[in-house]
């Protein structure tokens, strides 16, 4: 039914390049958008724990009756779970609010630099990803200096980073570091968070020049930079309008053109200042 393709991960793990993000969705609503995300053909879903919808999440995986091994799950440690043991209780309960096994992806959601506790938290990833409940792990939020020290101090690379990514503020540094290192950057926030980057007249041209909508030109602009997206959506058409990106291609020009938006704006946080819980 989808026809999302799949990058391959550093541990040979294949994750579909597009997927569905559930931020700011409560968690009864999550088990709705969720529903009806796998019934568009989204079949990997992105949640945290920050998030408060683990539970919703995995209502809808439950009751979807998709093989297990056809979905991607992807969940990631609060901010306030840090530090080794910690990490491994959080990681427990995770499982049991989704009600999973096992999961596909499990991310430190914020490095915490000013903790300065991500290195033994990842100690834990890596015991977790040893026992096999997380198929792959990987970080979120993390500069490279905050990479660099997982790298130096630590034996499992990370699969993947989840940053803050959009025309807006499409984050060349990390890209280049990322694939210099055998990492796969997921693009949070891919259509900036829906405000004013989907007004750009620049990018209407290039979605008119296409016959799609703004918000499928930009997707199909991560999608060509081999970025893995996670759009999130809670109206029925605009879940199906995300995944409807498979039928045309950007050229040269149009992803010059969608490059050329850069203005630094950042949506959230910045890495090195988020610290609280
Ligand atoms: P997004 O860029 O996916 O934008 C979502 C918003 O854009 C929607 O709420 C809606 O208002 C609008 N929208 C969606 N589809 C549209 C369409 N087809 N046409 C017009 N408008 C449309 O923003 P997001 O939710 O911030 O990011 C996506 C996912 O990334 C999240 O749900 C979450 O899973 C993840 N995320 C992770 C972090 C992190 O720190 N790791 C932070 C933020 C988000």
């Amino acid at each position: 039914m989808s026809s999302v393709p799949f990058v391959t991960l550093n541990n040979g793990v294949k994750m579909p390049q597009l997927g569905f993000g559930v931020w700011q969705v409560p968690d009864e609503q999550a088990t709705v958008a969720v529903g009806q995300a796998l019934e568009a053909g989204y079949r990997s879903i992105d949640t945290a724990a920050l998030y408060r919808n683990e539970e919703g999440t995995g209502k809808a995986l439950a009751a979807s009756g998709l093989p297990r091994e056809e979905l991607f799950v992807t969940t990631k440690l609060g901010n306030g779970d840090h530090g080794y043991d910690s990490a491994l209780r959080a990681f427990d309960a995770s499982l049991a609010n989704l009600a999973l096994d096992y999961v596909d992806l499990y991310l430190i959601h914020w490095p915490m630099p000013l903790d300065d506790n991500y290195v033994d938290t990842w100690k834990a990833f890596e015991k977790i990803y040893a026992e096999g409940r997380a198929k792959a792990i990987g970080v979120s939020n993390f500069k490279p200096a905050h990479l660099r020290r997982l790298l130096e101090e630590t034996e499992v690379v990370p699969a993947i980073n989840q940053i803050e990514l959009h025309p807006n503020f499409p984050q060349a540094e990390s890209r280049a570091f990322h694939s210099a290192h055998d990492i796969v950057t997921e693009a949070w926030s891919p259509l900036g968070q829906g405000k004013e980057l989907l007004q750009d007249p620049e990018l209407a041209r290039v979605a008119a020049k296409h016959g799609v909508s703004p918000a499928q030109a930009v997707l199909r602009w991560h999608l060509q930079l081999g970025n893995v997206v996670i759009p999130k959506s809670v109206t029925p058409a605009r879940i199906k309008e995300n995944i409807d990106v498979f039928g045309f291609d950007l050229d040269d020009t149009d992803m010059e053109t969608l490059g050329g938006l850069d203005n630094g704006t950042r949506l959230g946080g910045d890495p090195d200042n988020v610290n609280s819980r």
